[in-house]
């Protein structure tokens, strides 16, 4: 029957298509695999022929990241007791996550980019190490304990 063959005939040319699809995108992996200089030419042309979409999408992810922040922030100053462990201060803007060894110095230089994973770890309570302080006891803690000038200078 003409029909069933037509049904068959249609399959084999999906089966066709995607056994070939799969086969296509492995090659082009490769390809990119081995060519990477090619690769980042082409992604670089892309960007500068889309310059006004790639600045678009990049606004549109920056306030979501922002928003993140702050969320993860806010749950590490309240799993530390949301307010200064020394004169009581409780406005989140002007409250800082304090080193207790003054080591703090160290550290920031290689959060950078894992900067949400450390808040994570401050909520999670596993920095037993900080403490959470306002802006001035934080300031005087270090000037007390000699460490603002670690701070400041680069060992
Ligand atoms: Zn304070």
């Amino acid at each position: 029957m003409p029909w069933k063959d037509e049904t068959r005939r249609r399959q084999k040319d999906v089966n066709y298509y995607y056994t070939h699809q799969e086969q296509k995108i492995a090659n082009a992996a490769r390809w990119n695999r081995e060519h990477p200089e090619r690769v980042r030419k082409t992604m670089k042309k892309w960007r500068s022929a889309h310059a006004d979409d790639v600045k678009r999408r990049n606004m549109d992810f920056q306030p979501r990241s922002r928003e993140m922040h702050k969320i993860f922030r806010h749950e590490a100053i309240v799993a530390l007791g949301a307010k200064c462990i020394r004169c009581g201060f409780d406005d989140e803007r002007a409250l800082q996550f304090n080193h207790i060894s003054g080591d703090g110095y160290k550290e920031r230089e290689t959060i950078g980019k894992n900067y949400k994973t450390w808040l994570k770890s401050i909520a999670a309570g596993k920095r037993p190490d900080i403490e959470l302080t306002c802006a001035n006891c934080n300031m005087i803690h270090a000037r007390e304990n000699g460490f603002y000038n670690r701070a400041r200078i680069k060992p």
